[in-house]
This record gives C-alpha cells, sequence and structure tokens, in this order.
C-alpha cells in the first residue's frame, strides 16, 4: 500500500485542542451557563425550528441575525459578521489577519486557542505576559505595540481563565499604540456587565467578539459574532466558510435573541454565587482564589503546603466533580479554574474541596 505523505510542518507535534470534557455528575469546567433555555422559550425555538427549510442552503450570512444584533448595539448589518461559534470567528481572524511573515500579540495566561490558531497559520506570536496578578501590564503592551509590527493582537476582557476586566481607558491607550488590529474578546462581558463597544466609533482597528454560548445558555447551538467596521469585516469575510452557520441555528439564536432580557435573572444569580464562592474558596486554608468578572473563578492551591493542583483535580473528579486543569500550565501553576454552576453544585464543588483539603 502506498505511503501517505506527511502533513503540513506546523502540524508535527501538535496536540489537537482537547477541553477534557469528561461525563461527571457536576459538570463546572467548561464555563457553560448552568440553567438550559426556559420551557417556554424552548417552544418558541421549537416552532422555529419546525418553519426552516432543511433541503435549502441558509443565508450565508445569517442577516435576519445580523439586523437584531446590530440594532441591539446601535451599529449597521455590515458591522456585524456571525460565525459557528465565537471559536470560528478566532480562526478567522488568524487567516485574514496572520500567516507566514505575519505578528500576533498574545497576553498570557489566557485562552489558549489564540496561540494554537496562530500556530496553524504559521504566524508569530509575541507574547507580553499579564503581571503576576493578572492583569494586564498595558504599559508593556503599548510599547510593544508601538514598534510598529504586530498586525493583531487579542486581548480578553474578562480574561479566560483568570477572570480580569480591562478598563475602558486601558483599552483605548492600546488602541492609540498602533494601527495592529485589536480584538477585544468579550465572550464573558455579560457577567461584568461592561463592554467596551463605545471605543468602536473612534478606532477601526477595534473588534469585539462575543458569544451565544454563555449568558444565553447556548453553548450547543454555536453562535458567535463580532462587531466592528464595515471594511475590517470584509475581510473576515474572505475567509469565512460561506454556510458556517446553518439554518437551524440561526432560527435558534433569533429567538434566544429576541427573549435575551430573561436571561439576565441568569446572570444576576451567577454573578451573586461567584462572589460566595470566592468567599468560601477564600476562607480554606492553602487557597487563594483570584477576583472575577466573569462566570468562573481561578484558584491557586498552596504548593508549599504540599497541596498539588492536579491531584486536587483528579480527586474532585473522583467525588463527581469536573472542573479545570490548569496546573501545569506557564503562569497558571497548581492552578484551577471552576465555572460557576446552580447554587446547589456550587455547594457540592465547596463541599468537595473541604473534604479534600482536610
Ligand atoms: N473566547 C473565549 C475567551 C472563550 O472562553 C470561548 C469559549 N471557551 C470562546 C471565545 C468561544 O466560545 P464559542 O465558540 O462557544 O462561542
Amino acid at each position: 500500500m502506498q505511503q501517505v505523505r506527511p502533513a503540513a510542518p506546523q502540524l508535527e507535534g501538535v496536540e489537537p485542542y482537547d477541553p477534557k470534557y469528561i461525563p461527571a455528575e457536576v459538570m463546572i469546567s467548561a464555563n457553560e451557563n448552568p440553567r438550559d433555555v426556559d420551557l417556554e422559550i424552548r417552544r418558541e425555538v421549537e416552532h422555529a425550528v419546525r418553519k426552516v427549510s432543511l433541503n435549502r442552503y441558509p443565508d450565508p450570512l445569517a442577516n435576519d441575525l445580523r439586523d437584531k444584533i446590530a440594532e441591539a448595539n446601535g451599529l449597521d448589518r455590515d458591522q456585524v459578521l456571525l460565525g459557528n461559534g465565537g471559536d470560528e470567528l478566532l480562526f478567522d481572524f488568524a487567516l485574514a489577519w496572520g500567516g507566514p511573515g505575519r505578528k500576533f500579540l498574545n497576553v498570557p495566561p489566557t485562552f489558549s486557542v489564540y496561540a494554537y490558531n496562530a500556530l496553524l497559520t504559521n504566524t508569530e506570536v509575541v507574547e507580553v505576559p499579564r503581571r503576576s496578578d493578572y492583569s494586564v501590564d498595558v504599559d508593556a503592551v503599548c510599547e510593544r505595540l508601538a514598534q510598529g509590527d504586530i498586525d493583531f493582537a487579542i486581548i480578553t476582557s474578562p480574561n479566560n481563565p483568570t477572570g480580569n476586566l480591562l478598563t475602558g481607558g486601558e483599552v483605548e491607550r492600546i488602541l492609540d499604540a498602533s494601527d495592529a488590529l485589536v480584538m477585544i474578546d468579550e465572550a464573558y462581558f455579560e457577567f461584568s456587565r461592561f463592554t467596551v463597544r463605545p471605543s468602536l466609533e473612534k478606532h477601526e482597528n477595534l473588534i469585539i467578539l462575543r458569544t451565544f454560548s454563555k449568558a444565553f445558555s447556548l453553548a450547543g447551538v454555536r453562535i458567535g459574532y463580532v462587531l466592528g467596521s464595515a471594511r475590517v469585516l470584509d475581510e473576515f469575510k474572505k475567509v469565512r466558510l460561506p454556510y458556517s452557520v446553518d439554518a437551524v441555528s440561526q432560527a435558534i439564536a433569533g429567538v434566544i435573541y429576541e427573549h435575551r432580557a430573561q436571561f439576565e435573572k441568569g446572570v444576576d444569580e451567577i454573578v451573586a454565587e461567584r462572589e460566595r464562592v470566592i468567599e468560601a474558596l477564600n476562607a480554606m486554608d492553602g487557597v487563594q482564589a483570584f477576583p472575577s468578572s466573569a462566570n468562573y473563578v481561578l484558584f491557586r492551591l498552596d504548593a508549599a503546603r504540599g497541596i498539588d493542583g492536579g491531584d486536587v483535580w483528579q480527586r474532585l473528579l473522583d467525588a463527581g466533580v469536573l472542573v479545570r486543569d490548569f496546573s501545569r500550565t506557564p503562569r497558571l501553576e497548581n492552578c484551577l479554574r471552576v465555572s460557576i454552576g446552580s447554587p446547589e453544585e456550587n455547594t457540592r464543588f465547596l463541599e468537595a474541596l473541604n473534604g479534600i483539603l482536610a
């Protein structure tokens, strides 16, 4: 049999992205919304899905949904672009602004997908690490951008997995530092109640990424969007897959977006529970929880007391609780991340961790 020649050289030694989504009784590892969509809204969703022509291609740009999102954000249709989850748009960003000879500025520790996409597209990654409290070193970012060779940057606010928020003033300084296209990834902005949207008026080099996966309980459906200037989004259109946002997802997301105010209550509960979880974690010996503006909390276990993060992760799983293990990730040593679940799930997590540390 003929042997196959090797894949593209940048793939050598690469491990496929693995969210380590292991079945458990309490799933609080992927920053999902613990509440599924309310029954009443689900009924409307079912009605909308029934009307979809399954034999026809979807509207490639999902214009109905674009119009709804544009209107809610005070923008025009051509300043909104939908994707198959925020993940697809992140990949499109690397395709359109990266490539051989191009440079991406990353601010680690952050969402690992950004650096992964850079690797796939042969884009050079320039790192300006966050400070020890995981805040962005804005002076260092601006200085590096001012050298003029960075093509694009992504800053996550609130940051995943550390929870830090950028201020509007900080974003303005970063946008003014160069002509690099800067994405502010606002996947979790609903839990911070802060957006950099006002900066779009004055900065063509800003784009904002958002998702239906978190506040809108729609991780299973795969809808994300970017807000930006029409000129910038035209470049995204050149690289995007024509039909990546399928007709069923468009129909579902349209109903969800019309009812978005009804998700506020769930967001409020998550924010209140987040503060309870942070307080309870900080009351435990050998645990330091970081402040968070999102729907998850990063916490560090005290290695000096012989507590090993990977070991605690496994024992939590043995107790039926799945959290995310970052204990071997550079700059996140001995850290775990817990997504805020229902009040019962959070209590079960806290009790299990207390038992393990006792
Ligand atoms: N950005 C960040 C920071 C995220 O954490 C995620 C989800 N893990 C995404 C973007 C993409 O989300 P989705 O593809 O579900 O829209």
